[in-house]
Order: C-alpha cells, then sequence, then structure tokens
C-alpha cells in the first residue's frame, strides 16, 4: 500500500494524489467499462472523494449505467485516457481507473462485478468473488 498515491493521463495534462487507502478495488465487466477498457474490465479503484485532488480538467461524458445509475465518466480531452467516474446524486467517491495510476502493481482486486456483463472470452477469476451485478456490500 502506498498511501499517497498519484496518477493522471498519458499525456499529462490531468493528474491527480489521493491521500487515503482505497475503499474497494473491482473488476468491473459491465458494458460502459468495456468501452473504456477496449473490452475486458476495468479496474476500478473507490477512493473518498475529499481525499482526491486534481490538477487539469477532464471531459466528462455522462452514460446510464448497467445499474440504471446516471454515471459521468471522465477522460483526458487530449489523450483519452480513462480516469475515473462519478455517480450523479450524492455520492462522495470516486472511482478511479487503475489504468490511470502511476504505479497500479500494489492494487488487490477484491472481488468481479457485472458478470452477467462479461463477454463469454472474459478471463475471470475463481480467487476473489464475483457478483452478477453491483456488489453487495
Ligand atoms: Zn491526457
Ligand atoms: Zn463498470
Amino acid at each position: 500500500m502506498t498511501v499517497p498515491f498519484s496518477g493522471g493521463c498519458q499525456c499529462g495534462a490531468v493528474r491527480y494524489e489521493v491521500s487515503a487507502e482505497p475503499l474497494a478495488v473491482f473488476l468491473c465487466h459491465c458494458r460502459a467499462c468495456q468501452y473504456e477498457s477496449a473490452g475486458g474490465p476495468s479496474v476500478v479503484v473507490m477512493v473518498p472523494e475529499p481525499a482526491f485532488k486534481m490538477t487539469g480538467t477532464p471531459k466528462g461524458h455522462t452514460v446510464i449505467a448497467d445499474s440504471g445509475t446516471p454515471t459521468t465518466r471522465c477522460f483526458c480531452g487530449e489523450c483519452g485516457t480513462p480516469l475515473f467516474g462519478k455517480p450523479s446524486g450524492d455520492f462522495p467517491f470516486v472511482m478511479l481507473r487503475a489504468g490511470s495510476m502511476d504505479d497500479a502493481s500494489w492494487l488487490k482486486p477484491h472481488s468481479t462485478i457485472w458478470v452477467s456483463s462479461a463477454q463469454p472470452w472474459a478471463a475471470i477469476s475463481d480467487d476473489i468473488p464475483r457478483f452478477e451485478g453491483n456488489p453487495v456490500m
């Protein structure tokens, strides 16, 4: 575990630092994540919003997630790197994309979610719990 940890997009226009440990790490196979990940799961790192500090301004695109909740998926407008998602409403968390972290090697994904939307060829680990949809917290 490396706190604080930092990340950003591939071109450097957007940077962030997180001063808290992740609350959860999911492998998400929902359809919206497949657009970001190029087909496999997104690795989603849930952090408390007050611990998230960002420089630069990502672009956002709002989609209706498989859960039915509108979610704004934020990415760099220059290089297209997926950065984080932000569900609508009073949701004090940022759902970071692990690919944007400077070092994501220490993450330990604890569950696989939205298995019901996964592609038939997606490799899904038997080592961690899996959920058909959103995890039961
Ligand atoms: Zn960029
Ligand atoms: Zn997803």
